[in-house]
């Protein structure tokens, strides 16, 4: 994509967000852009207590069962040891608490135009209907599903897009630490089955 339909579209994202993670309007005026996104970023949450590393990333990889072939991984593994807290990323209102094969027990929280799934949980601690803050637990991590051990599994959607968290999760760490975060945008490349899929899709 073009560099400056890029950076509208970059800019347009990160304000849209901003507004709807309730970020403090008042400062809008004087602030630049960079500013603004690094208060949004200073908004969220990271939603694995007992992190260590990732162990798969978002994109096509080699199946993780064993099959033959690569498939789209629609989001980013993380293992922790089962009852490890799963914390909300944003402010957000629970959509959906349930089980199905893939994705094990999970939740689906809703925040503005982002959509968190948290797949393969021992344990909920919240339902449907229910609004939850940020660093909220929510849940434990487990193994449901197909998973080949415990572990955290986040699809994260802004506008029915996926996009990749461990982009999100830089851009936290830079908003802490300094430095520059990247740009965080809907994942290019995705294949239509994964973009559409309304399971959370984790393998
Ligand atoms: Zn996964």
């Amino acid at each position: 994509m073009p560099v400056r339909q890029g950076y509208f579209m970059l800019r347009k994202l990160l304000l849209t967000s901003a507004l709807l993670l309730g970020v403090a309007s008042a400062g809008f005026a004087t602030e630049n852009p960079q500013q603004q996104q690094m208060a949004m970023w200073r908004q969220v949450s990271f939603p694995l207590d007992n992190f260590t590393r990732f162990s798969s990333r978002f994109g096509w990889r080699g199946s993780p069962t064993g099959g033959r072939g690569h498939e789209f991984h629609s989001g980013l593994d993380m293992p922790a040891p089962t009852g490890s807290y799963l914390r909300a990323w944003a402010d957000g209102q629970v959509v959906d608490v349930s089980y199905d094969s893939r994705c094990g027990n999970h939740v689906i929280i809703v925040s503005g135009e982002w959509r968190s799934a948290y797949c393969h949980l021992s344990a909920m601690a919240v339902k449907v209907g229910d609004f939850v803050q940020a660093g909220q637990v929510v849940a434990a991590v487990g193994s449901t599903g197909r998973s080949t051990g415990p572990h955290l599994h986040w699809t994260l959607r802004y506008q029915g897009q996926l996009v990749d968290p461990e982009l999100v999760i830089r851009a936290m760490q830079a908003a802490w630490k300094g430095g520059s975060a990247p740009e965080v945008a809907p994942a290019e490349d995705v294949p239509e089955t994964a973009q559409q899929s309304t399971v959370l899709g984790d393998p």
